[in-house]
């Protein structure tokens, strides 16, 4: 639960006229992202959010150096190089609704939208439960998402995220969707 004071510095940026005149693009696209802090920083907590089905863990990454391929020929994660790497880390967000809550292995197309997000409601959590992202966005122009701001970089994600890595692992596997026809495709599995 967020303090008075952290509301009052993240709602600085809110401005909700301008989301509601664009319909959540963003959120249409793709879930945000959350901070451990969404969570008190607490792995049992996180690992409750998965279970509800609304929250999954993705694989924040910029090249393809932490897929390895093992003796029987499955592509999998190296966790120990995710953790040793500078930008790459796995982090939790909302679920995108037909998304499975692993959701390591992305390709082109739009995968949102996010589970909370409807066209009628918008997001459906109250402000104070959104993920850390969805608070401390900055809309620039409804319409337009690559031109809105976020002060929850992905440095910071990446960074706050880190300490959790091997656990969230665990958890990854725990909930693996073995059947998941696009990991079937792919031959991967944690
Ligand atoms: S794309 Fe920008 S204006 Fe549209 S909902 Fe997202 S933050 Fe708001
Ligand atoms: S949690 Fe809310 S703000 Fe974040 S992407 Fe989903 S609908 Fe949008």
């Amino acid at each position: 639960m967020l303090s008075e004071e952290e509301i009052i510095f993240w709602k600085r940026w809110t401005n909700t006229e301008v989301c509601s005149a664009c319909k959540g693009i963003c959120c249409q696209k793709n879930a945000c992202d959350n901070a451990p802090s969404d969570f008190g920083n607490d792995i049992s907590l996180i690992e409750k959010a998965l279970e509800s089905g609304y929250y999954a863990i993705d694989f924040a990454r910029k090249s393809s150096q932490s897929f390895i391929t093992t003796s029987s020929g499955y592509l999998t994660l190296d966790v120990e190089n995710i953790i040793k790497s500078s930008d790459e880390t796995l982090y939790v967000r909302p679920r995108n609704k037909n998304r499975p809550i692993i959701d390591i292995i992305h390709g082109e197309d739009i995968e949102g939208p996010c589970i909370f997000w409807s066209i009628e409601k918008g997001c459906a959590l109250s402000y104070e439960d959104r993920p850390l992202f969805g608070r401390a966005i900055i809309p620039i122009d409804a319409g337009f998402a690559k031109l809105c701001k976020n002060v929850y970089s992905r440095e910071m994600l990446i960074v706050q995220w880190k300490p959790y890595i091997k656990p969230l692992f665990e958890l990854a596997k725990k909930y693996f969707p073995k059947n998941w026809k696009p990991y079937k495709d792919f031959k991967f599995q944690l």
